[in-house]
Parts: structure tokens; C-alpha cells; sequence
């Protein structure tokens, strides 16, 4: 089974390592310019998710931009990838002034946690990620 096919019935993993590899593997399949959205509450695994996209793409060392919105990570021969955390956001319309959308060339790929905060601002090719659950297992699901 493909991984899309895979996360649209939901992959559970059981360490924040397995979480960190089903990124990996979507991000191996995103064409370019893609937008991740990742869903889900504090904690619930969406940075150690980016993680993984990030390292499909040569990244290493991801830290969560939570107090600086987003993180741009650019190297000569790598895609493009754009972190942002819209946790802070108060407003969708708060949205423009970050000029994220500037950054985004058609090589780059999104990746935004928190979503649902920048309203109709989510670009509607969004590949939305749901993260769910405690303890050492998450659930991480596909919508279409
Ligand atoms: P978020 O960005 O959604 O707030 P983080 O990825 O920063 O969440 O934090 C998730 C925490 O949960 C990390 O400390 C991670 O080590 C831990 N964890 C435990 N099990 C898992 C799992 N299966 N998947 C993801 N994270 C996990
Ligand atoms: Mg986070």
C-alpha cells in the first residue's frame, strides 16, 4: 500500500522515531510545491512529524518556530521547506504580514502547524494531516 493510501486509513505508531518516519515517507512522495497541514493539539506530534518531512529533504536539526512563527530552511541542490507554526496567530488576516506566501516558490514546500488559524488563507491543495492520541501511540490521518 502507498503511504497516501496508507495515512487516508490512518497509520498508528507507538514512538515519537515511528511518527518521524511516516513524514518521511510522505514527504518522499509530495510533488513540488506542496502544503502539509498538520492538525492536532499540543503535544500531539506535529513538529516530530515536520522533523521527518524535513529530513526526506536533507534538514536536520528542526526546532519548533512557535515564538517566531515560521523557519525557513534553504540549502544550495535542496528543496525549499517553510515551517510555520501559526499557533500565535490571532487573526486569518494577521496571515499576510508574516509574507510567508513571498518565500513560497514553486519548488518549496509548506509545512504549517496549526492550521484552522489561518483560515481560508490554507492554500485548498493542502495535504491535511490529523495527529491524535497519548502516551507513546499517535493515530496520523489523511483527509482528502
Ligand atoms: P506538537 O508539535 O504537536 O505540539 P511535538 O512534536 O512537539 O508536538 O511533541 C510531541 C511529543 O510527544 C514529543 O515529546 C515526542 O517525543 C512525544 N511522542 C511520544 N510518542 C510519540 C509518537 N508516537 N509520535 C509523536 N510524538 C511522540
Ligand atoms: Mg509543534
Amino acid at each position: 500500500m502507498s503511504i497516501l493510501a496508507a495515512l487516508q486509513k490512518g497509520v498508528k505508531t507507538t514512538s515519537a522515531e515511528g511518527t518521524t518516519a511516516v513524514g518521511r515517507g510522505l514527504a518522499r512522495e509530495m510533488a513540488a510545491g506542496g502544503v502539509v497541514a498538520l492538525y492536532g493539539d499540543l503535544g500531539a506530534g506535529k513538529t516530530t512529524f515536520v522533523r521527518g518531512i524535513a529530513e526526506a529533504l536533507g534538514y536536520h536539526d528542526i526546532t519548533s518556530p512557535s515564538f517566531n512563527y515560521y523557519f525557513l530552511y534553504q540549502a544550495q541542490g535542496r528543496r525549499t521547506l517553510v515551517h510555520l507554526d501559526a499557533y500565535r496567530l490571532k487573526s486569518p488576516s494577521d496571515y499576510p504580514s508574516l509574507m510567508v506566501d513571498e518565500l513560497l516558490t514553486k519548488e518549496a514546500l509548506f509545512v504549517v502547524e496549526w492550521p484552522e488559524k489561518l483560515g481560508d488563507y490554507l492554500p485548498a491543495s493542502a495535504y491535511r494531516i490529523y495527529l491524535e492520541g497519548r502516551g507513546d501511540e499517535r493515530t496520523i490521518r489523511l483527509e482528502k
